[in-house]
C-alpha cells in the first residue's frame, strides 16, 4: 500500500518539525504532492489516521495540494516537467527515472 508509506513518511516529517518549534499539537498540514505519484486522497487520510494515532498529530486535518510533474532521469542528469510520465524519460527513453519530491510537506498549523 503506497499511501501508508507515504503517510509514515509525512508523520515523521511533522513529529520531527513539531519537536523543533515544541509544538503540543499538530492542528493542520498542507501537503504539497508531485502531480505524477497517483495518490488516493481517502486511502492517504485514512492511513495517517493509523500511523498518527496516540502522538499529537493524531486529529490533524489534511490538506493536500497537487505540485508540478517533476522527474529526475539519471541518465541525462536532468529534471524535467511532465503532465503525464510512463515510467521513461522523455529525452533518451530511459527508464532511470524518478519521481521529485513526491510528498513534500509545506506547511502547518500547531498548538504551543
Ligand atoms: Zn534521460
Amino acid at each position: 500500500m503506497h499511501e501508508y508509506s507515504l503517510a509514515e513518511k509525512i508523520l515523521d516529517a511533522i513529529l520531527k518539525e513539531a519537536e523543533k518549534i515544541k509544538a503540543k499539537k499538530i492542528k493542520r498540514i498542507e501537503i504539497s504532492a508531485n502531480k505524477l505519484t497517483h495518490i488516493n486522497e481517502e486511502e492517504l487520510k485514512f492511513s495517517f489516521k493509523m500511523v498518527s494515532k496516540n502522538t499529537i498529530a493524531e486529529d490533524a486535518e489534511i490538506n493536500i495540494e497537487y505540485s508540478q510533474g517533476k522527474i529526475f532521469c539519471k541518465e541525462c542528469k536532468k529534471e524535467y516537467i511532465l503532465d503525464d510520465f510512463f515510467g521513461r524519460c522523455p529525452k533518451c527513453s530511459s527508464s532511470l527515472v524518478e519521481i521529485v519530491d513526491e510528498i513534500v510537506v509545506s506547511n502547518m498549523e500547531i498548538e504551543k
